[in-house]
């Protein structure tokens, strides 16, 4: 059994990275394929330099993003089969033999701070080099470096609680551990999404109410008019970081707030700003994101139960290269190995996504003007320079979002 797992495992991990390379690859021969015109929907609102400009950052990004793959996949492969988890385990057994909640916990630590150290070389390159070069970053090495000892910390706080309680319910709440640990992660979840905007979006960010009257009032008529209560609308510094626009909703319930970047407002005209909140209104009212929460909850429910079934097989350990069986060790190689598994799922859920973009666009073009939004997504693919040419099957495997020209030949629908 534990050879099989190994010979499964190892099929994935190389069958994923090679389809993940691939499909970057593609991706960047199309975009500089297509790099030579601006394709003909598109040519009377966007120059052939902010095409090729779009066309060189997609492709900078994606390279990028192919060496991160390739390392990412290395570094799974030395720390499962290659032994590096066990060598962990052991190590901390040498300084903390008893105490296994403990050392479980410091286990767990030691391997996702190694996978996360991994990660900062490539932020730091798309961040000072592609971002820089292309003229969006405004972040210094200094606030690079402080956001990071914030999220670190911030995700030490929030996480150690959480890891000490999984750690301890599968040592001692007997064999349906794993349905209390839900219960346990439900509801954090539940009070993370109400607490985040209040307190911890703005260790990060600045947020100012919402000051222009015209927009205001016009903004709250849109509100009213959806039957829609916020909390309030505010403003907040991405310019601090990134010259990249964005707006959304966040929290629920009482904690619900309207944000809009500022580099959102200042590139976007009012009608255009009540379209994109008009979209983002559609996502409220199909109930987007209570669905993406039940769906996740539903995944951590099957993910719980299976964890609580595999911990006690021996040759889950074995076939992925750990000798010493202990319950910390089947939660790290279930947080490390299952994406492998999973990855098969991205494509469904990016296609599902996309369907919602669909939905709340139709939302936005019936509760506000279709012409609007469009303006509003050009200059925005402008300004992000994001691709209007993605290579079609990168971008049904992975985007969120439905291609430019796509969305907006549906939006343009609307106005005939
Ligand atoms: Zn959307």
């Amino acid at each position: 059994m534990a050879s099989t797992l190994t010979f499964v495992f190892v099929f994935l991990l190389i069958a994923t990275t090679a389809t993940r390379i691939w499909l970057g690859s593609r991706h960047i021969n199309y975009v500089q394929a297509h790099r030579g015109a601006v394709p003909t929907s598109f040519s009377g609102n966007i120059t052939l330099e902010s095409h090729q400009k779009a066309a060189d950052y997609t492709s900078a990004k994606s390279k990028l993003a192919l060496i991160e793959v390739a390392v990412q996949a290395l570094l799974l492969a030395v720390l499962t089969i290659g032994g590096g988890l066990q060598w962990i385990d052991d190590a901390w057994f040498n300084v903390l033999p008893g105490h296994e909640i403990i050392r479980g916990a410091l286990v767990i630590c030691s391997a996702l701070f190694i996978s996360s150290l991994i990660d900062i070389p490539f932020e730091y390159y798309k961040t000072f080099s592609v971002d820089e070069k292309f003229g969006f970053n405004k972040m210094t090495p200094a606030m690079f470096f402080s956001d990071l000892l914030k999220h670190s910390l911030v995700g030490l706080v929030l996480g150690a609680p959480i890891l000490f309680a999984a750690l301890w319910l599968m040592q001692g709440a007997g064999e349906y551990w794993w349905f209390y640990l839900w219960v346990v992660w439900s509801v954090f979840n539940i009070v993370m999404l109400a607490v985040y905007p209040t307190f911890i979006a703005p260790l990060f960010n600045k947020f100012t109410p919402l000051a222009d009257e015209n927009l205001k009032s016009r903004i709250e008529a849109l509100l009213t008019k959806c039957g829609f209560k916020s909390q309030g609308l505010f403003v907040m510094d991405g310019s601090a970081r990134s010259s990249h626009g964005n707006a959304y909703f966040t929290g629920f319930g009482s904690s619900k707030r309207v944000v809009f970047f500022d580099t959102l407002l200042s590139r976007l005209n009012e009608q255009e700003i009540e379209a994109v909140l008009a979209h983002e209104l559609g996502h409220f009212k199909h109930h987007h994101v209570i669905k993406r929460i039940a769906m996740l909850f539903f995944m951590s429910f099957v993910g719980l139960a299976l964890l609580g079934w595999l911990m006690n097989q021996t040759w889950f350990y074995n076939g992925l290269g750990v000798t010493e069986i202990s319950n910390y060790m089947a939660l790290l190689l279930f947080l490390l190995v299952s994406p492998v598994f999973l990855f098969i799922l991205r494509p469904f859920m990016a296609s599902y996504s996309r369907k919602n973009e669909f939905e709340a666009d139709d939302y936005a073009a019936k509760h506000a003007d279709a012409n609007h939004l469009v303006d509003a997504l050009v200059k925005l693919y402008r300004d992000n320079a994001s691709t209007l040419t993605p290579d079609p099957l990168h971008s049904a495997f992975y985007d969120s979002h439905p291609p430019a020209s796509i969305r907006i030949s549906k939006l343009a629908a609307y106005t005939h």
